[in-house]
This record gives C-alpha cells, structure tokens and sequence, in this order.
C-alpha cells in the first residue's frame, strides 16, 4: 500500500486557518483531487480548525495539531487541540447547535465537516481537548483508461 505521512503544529491564531487550510491542499494535491474534491477538504479543514481556536481555546494561546496520512487514494485528517473540551459531543454535533450564538456563529460546522468527508469522529474531554479525524476518498479527475 502507498502511504505518506505529514504533522503540523500551529499557534491558536485566526491567522493559521488559511495556514492549515493550504496545507492540507498542498500535501492532498499528490493524490490527484478535482477542484470540488479539494474544496471540500479545504472547508472541513477550516471548520475543524477554526473550532479549535474558538471553542476549544477560546481566544487563549495553545497549539493546534494537525496530522495528514495517505494511503492509496484515501486521506484521513487528525485536528486536536488542547483546550475545554466538549461536554455533551452528540449535541454538539447537531446541525444549528452553537454556544456562542453571540458571536454570529451559525452552529453548522460540525454538519460540513460530515457533509464533506466521507466520514468524521469526535472525541473529546471536558478539560483535556477535542480530536477530529475525517476520511475522505479521493475519485479525481482523471479518466480511466
Ligand atoms: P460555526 O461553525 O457555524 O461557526 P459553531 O462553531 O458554534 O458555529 P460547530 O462547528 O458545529 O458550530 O460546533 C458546535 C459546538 O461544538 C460549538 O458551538 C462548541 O460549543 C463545540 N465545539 C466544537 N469544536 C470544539 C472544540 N474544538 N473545543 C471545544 N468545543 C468545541
Ligand atoms: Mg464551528
């Protein structure tokens, strides 16, 4: 089976998103993705990190983690902070379902991290940290011959 491994390793800051997001492009481009394919990672990953910074430090400095594994035309993507934790993952993981409604946060990002990946898991503690990983298979472009 060909595989391929990369980790990063980040400051809670806004600015990395667009950081983690290129990335994850950048290294998942070696498996031959189509736009939309690509895109959808990107969002996933986003959301994943976003959440990260926000909910899981909220605000506060910490490292976000972030670990890529290819094997064949699979991706799977692992996005862990340090930081709360999420009491009660099932609720939080309902589609319109925020605890910060105040901060114009619309509740939807665990629903496009599932709408886009193949598959998405969440484990968190309450004051430990929260660990996403989502598996996509990657079709492409390109036509079989
Ligand atoms: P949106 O993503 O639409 O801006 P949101 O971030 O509130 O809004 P989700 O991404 O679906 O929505 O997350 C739902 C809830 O799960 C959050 O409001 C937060 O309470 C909790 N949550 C998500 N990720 C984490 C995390 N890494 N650490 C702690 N809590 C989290
Ligand atoms: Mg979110």
């Amino acid at each position: 089976m060909n595989t391929n491994e990369m980790k990063i390793e980040f400051d809670s800051k806004s600015e990395n998103e667009s950081f983690a997001r290129v990335a994850v492009a950048v290294f998942a481009a070696q498996l031959d993705p189509n736009m939309e394919e690509l895109s959808d990672i990107k969002t996933a990953v986003s959301e994943a990190v976003t959440n990260c910074i926000i909910h899981g430090y909220e605000g506060r400095e910490g490292k976000v983690k972030l670990s890529c594994r290819l094997e064949d035309k699979t991706i799977t993507i692992v996005i862990t902070d340090d930081g709360c934790g999420i009491e009660d993952v099932e609720k939080a993981m309902e589609p319109l379902y925020t605890t910060k409604p105040d901060l114009e946060r619309s509740g939807m990002g665990f629903a496009f991290m599932e709408a886009f990946m193949d598959d998405l898991s969440v484990e968190s503690e309450l004051g430990k940290g929260t660990k996403i990983t989502m598996v996509r298979t990657i079709k492409g472009s390109k036509v079989q011959s």
